[in-house]
This record gives C-alpha cells, sequence and structure tokens, in this order.
C-alpha cells in the first residue's frame, strides 16, 4: 500500500532522467514533495585557509539546481529550497507535509554518509524513514561480482572482471507527469549568501560550463552528435588546450545532472548509428575509473582521508604554506606547472594530464602534504567529486592503488610531450615571453633552474598574473 506523500531528498543527483529516487518515490506514496538543502557545511574554510566550495562550483551547482526546478516545474511538480542542516530541514518539511519517507541517493564517503546517519536518526525519532538509493555509478554495488570488503587492489582487475560479467542496468526515462502537493515558493540564494564573490570569467577557459541537466544533454549532443569528436577521443584526450580535446562531462557527472549510465547508452547508440572505435570503448573505460574510485571510497571509509592513505605508507611530508601558496596561485617557476594551476584558479578547470603532474610535483618534488593539494582542488574544482579527487590524489601520492611503486612525473619531459610548442604554457604564463632568453624552450627554462636550484621555486616572472 502507498504512503501519502514521500519526500525526493536531491544530493548530488540534479537530474530528472535516470533518476532512481523519483521513480521509488512515486511508486510508494501517493504524493512526492522534491527537496533542496544547502548545508552550510559544504561552506566551511578548511585548513591551510580556503573555502571547502569555491565560487566556480557553488555558481554551477545554483544553475544546477535552478535547472532542476525549472524541469520539475515543467512535469508539474517543484522544488523546495533551503539552506540549513539537512536532519532539521527534512524533519520539518516531513512534518508539515505529512510525509512518512524520505528518498535519496546513497554516498559513500564519511561526512556524506554521517549526514545520512544524522537525518535517518532524525526521521526515525519521529515514526518516519529515510531510503538510500544506490545509482551514481555504471555498474550497480549488487551487480558487482565481489563483496566490497573483496574489491580488487587494482584497476585493470576490476575493470576486467566487470566487462566480462556485469551487466548495466538500464538508464531510466525522465517522469512525464510528478503527482505533488501545492509547494510553498522558495528561492535560490545567490553567491553572496555563501560568502563568495562572483565568478569572473577568462577568455582562455577550455569552455564556459552552465550547471544542470539541460546543459549536460546539450553538451554529450555536441561531442557524439554535432562534432563527432567522440570518435577521436582516444588520440585527442591528453589534450590541454580547447573544449573538444576531451568531453568534459566531469562537472555534470559530479553533480549529477547525467548519470554514467545514459552516458553510456548515448555511446551505444553512436556505436550502432555512427562509429565503434577505440575511442568509444575509451571513453566508458574512463567511466570505469570513475566507478572503481567509488567502490574504493566505499571499501576503505575514512582512511581515504588519512596522509598514509589507504596503503598506511607513512610519509614524511612537509606543510610548508609559503611554497604551498607558490604552487596554489601558479607561481613556482615551473611553466608547466604554473600554467596548468593558472588555468584551475582562474576558471576551476584542469585537464587530466594537468592534474596528474600538479599533484605529482607537489608531493614528489615539493614533498609537501597531498591533503592540502587534494583540499584546494575540492575547493576549486568545477567538477570536485570527492570520490574521483580523493582516490586520484591517493594514487598519485603514492598511498593509494597504483601497483608501480614511487610513480614520478618528470615535468619537463611531460612539458615537452604534451606541449610540444608551448602554446599551452604561453596562454596562461604570457609573461615568460618577455624573460631575456625567453625563446630558449620553457621546459628548458624549469629544467636549467632544476639543475641549479633543485627545484624551479621563486623564478620571478617579471609581471604579475595577467587576471
Ligand atoms: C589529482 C587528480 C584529481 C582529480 N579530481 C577529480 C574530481 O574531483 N572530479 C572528477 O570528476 N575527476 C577528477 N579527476 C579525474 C580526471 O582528471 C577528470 O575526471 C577529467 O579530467 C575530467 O575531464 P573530462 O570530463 O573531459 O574527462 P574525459 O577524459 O572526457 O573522461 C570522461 C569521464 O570519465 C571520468 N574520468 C576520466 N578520468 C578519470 C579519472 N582519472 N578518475 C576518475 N574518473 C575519471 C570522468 O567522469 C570524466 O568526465 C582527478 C584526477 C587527478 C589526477
Amino acid at each position: 500500500m502507498k504512503v501519502k506523500r514521500a519526500i525526493v531528498w536531491f544530493r548530488n543527483d540534479l537530474r530528472l532522467h535516470d533518476q532512481v529516487t523519483l521513480k521509488q518515490a512515486m511508486e510508494q506514496a501517493e504524493e512526492v514533495i522534491p527537496v533542496y538543502i544547502f548545508d552550510p557545511e559544504r561552506w566551511r574554510h578548511m585548513e591551510p585557509g580556503f573555502v571547502k566550495t569555491g565560487a566556480f562550483q557553488t555558481q554551477f551547482l545554483l544553475e544546477a539546481v535552478a535547472d532542476l526546478k525549472n524541469n520539475l516545474k515543467s512535469v508539474g511538480s517543484g522544488l523546495m529550497i533551503y539552506q540549513g542542516v539537512p536532519a532539521t530541514r527534512l524533519l520539518a518539511v516531513a512534518e508539515s507535509f505529512g510525509a512518512d519517507k524520505v528518498f535519496a541517493s546513497k554516498e559513500v564517503t564519511w561526512e556524506e554518509t554521517q549526514q545520512e546517519t544524522a537525518v535517518a536518526q532524525a526521521l526515525e525519532e519521529a515514526g518516519k524513514s529515510l531510503e538510500l538509493v544506490w545509482q551514481a555509478t555504471l555498474f550497480h554495488e549488487e551487480d558487482i561480482p565481489w563483496p566490497i570488503q573483496k574489491l580488487p587492489e587494482v584497476f585493470t582487475q576490476f575493470r576486467k572482471e566487470n566487462e566480462k560479467s556485469t551487466p548495466i542496468r538500464p538508464a531510466l526515462p525522465a517522469p512525464k507527469k510528478i503527482p505533488t502537493p501545492e509547494l510553498p515558493d522558495t528561492n535560490l540564494p545567490d553567491l553572496e549568501s555563501f560568502g563568495l564573490a562572483p565568478v569572473l570569467s577568462d577568455p582562455r577557459a577550455v569552455m564556459s560550463f552552465a550547471g544542470g541537466e539541460t546543459a549536460a544533454w546539450k553538451r554529450l549532443h555536441h561531442y557524439f552528435w554535432d562534432t563527432d569528436e567522440l570518435k577521436n577521443y582516444k588520440w585527442t584526450r591528453n589534450g590541454l588546450l580547447g573544449a573538444d580535446y576531451s568531453s568534459k562531462f566531469s562537472p555534470w557527472l559530479a553533480h549529477g545532472c547525467v548519470s554514467p549510465r545514459a552516458i553510456y547508452e548515448e555511446v551505444k547508440r553512436y556505436e550502432t548509428e555512427r562509429t565503434k572505435n577505440v575511442s568509444t570503448y575509451w571513453l566508458v573505460f574512463e567511466l570505469i575509473w570513475r566507478d572503481y574510485f567509488r567502490f574504493v571510497c566505499k571499501r576503505y571509509g575514512r582512511s581515504v582521508f588519512f596522509r598514509k592513505g589507504i596503503k598506511g605508507k607513512p610519509l614524511e611530508l612537509t606543510q610548508n604554506l609559503e611554497l604551498f601558496e607558490k604552487w596554489r596561485t601558479g607561481m613556482t617557476g615551473v611553466p608547466f606547472v604554473d600554467a596548468n594551476m593558472r588555468e584551475l584558479l582562474l576558471t576551476g578547470f584542469m585537464s587530466n594530464r594537468g592534474r596528474q603532474n600538479v599533484a605529482s610535483y607537489l608531493v614528489k618534488d615539493l614533498n609537501i602534504d597531498w591533503r592540502w593539494g587534494a583540499r584546494w582542488f575540492e575547493s576549486q574544482l568545477l567538477d570536485y567529486d570527492v570520490c574521483s579527487n580523493w582516490a586520484n590524489w591517493m594514487y598519485v601520492a603514492g598511498v593509494g592503488n597504483d601497483p608501480r611503486e614511487n610513480r614520478y612525473f618528470n615535468i619537463p619531459s611531460q612539458a615537452r610531450k604534451y606541449d610540444a610548442k608551448g602554446e599551452y604554457v604561453r596562454t596562461w604564463v604570457p609573461e615568460l615571453a618577455a624573460i631575456p632568453g625567453g625563446n630558449i624552450h620553457l621546459d628548458e627554462l624549469s629544467e636549467r633552474d632544476i639543475k641549479s636550484h633543485g627545484v624551479a621555486i621563486g623564478t620571478d616572472y617579471p609581471y604579475p598574473i595577467n587576471r
């Protein structure tokens, strides 16, 4: 028998398409009340001194919530938007609307699961319940061939066995109509209410990212169907400049504006209707990495956030704030590192190749606590995803799932390989052109400095960063 009303609490799943919480709520309740809550915890300050969620990501999130509200309206529903503690807010909404159940997506990391426990307890004490739904991955947790404690230690085994035997559940269509009681109008907050200044757009940004499910599908359409770039992905994915060297799906995936299963189905459709090649396979391969890191976080719990990581390997790292600030603001003196860090600082995005290099440089060359780097990424990335970020950082720092001991990125040789003409570095470190002898290859500059000073810290660029 159906209950009268249920709440759907949207979290990092800001979409109608392939939305299991909505399906379950509609099956189990006569009316559904959609709610989104901005939890102030997400905007607290973190060591060594920045906000947990910065302006780029907050702006994207605000757009995504606004788009969700519009889309819900178009199917006869609405969205109640609050700022506050989820447990308190959800209980208040449940009581004022007489809702007995709350449906939400299951998360796996420490703060998110603590939040789930608090919500479940508050509801239980009032005779109500929280139902959590697994839906952020390509492979469902119930379908992978291992109990979570037996998850493979290396990605390749995880991928191969899943590719062999794990079905991918079909994506659900968006509901055409959602029965909803009359909802009071609640407003979207603005950036200022989080203590954040407006985002300035930089013409050098790879693209402009708009939050929301509508923009996610527009991007997918562009990358797959309009430009046919999907068929080139394997060869372009290590690029650094421009919108189409990679899919740029990550901000939408991180906020759940599109599901990995929906992307997978579009890849299959593309393979049938256009081309099937190593590139179409490789995009799915990368989505499997994303899955893997989520399962790793589920398996290892809080240790993902410890300096010694899931390997439990003690690392002698420093917390040198002065050096860290040079890294964070793109002023280390190593052009390839600075170019990437400035791109992140000024646009909220950085390529995968860039992320690997700057992370390696922070930990292996500057010997600084990798968790500071992970926190800066958390604050700054448009596509911040707890599992992808922290597990990738552990991997580069050598305390995660990398089977290779002591992986090291040689920055000058990476720059020569991936930015052979120095175009990327010139885009983000334009003042280099004015350095005497600046016509020498940009990477020779850093190599020379590395030879004479150990690392190239402290090179004074002749001009301040162009902001
Ligand atoms: C230190 C470090 C931190 C990172 N932090 C994040 C993060 O917070 N959020 C995030 O989404 N990705 C993170 N990544 C992974 C990767 O860099 C980005 O997913 C990718 O650059 C996003 O661009 P794209 O969407 O064009 O990727 P594409 O190359 O087009 O890949 C398609 C999708 O596959 C997934 N994917 C690709 N590579 C990875 C990977 N290495 N790990 C997990 N998923 C992957 C992403 O969802 C991506 O959108 C991090 C990588 C490193 C090295």
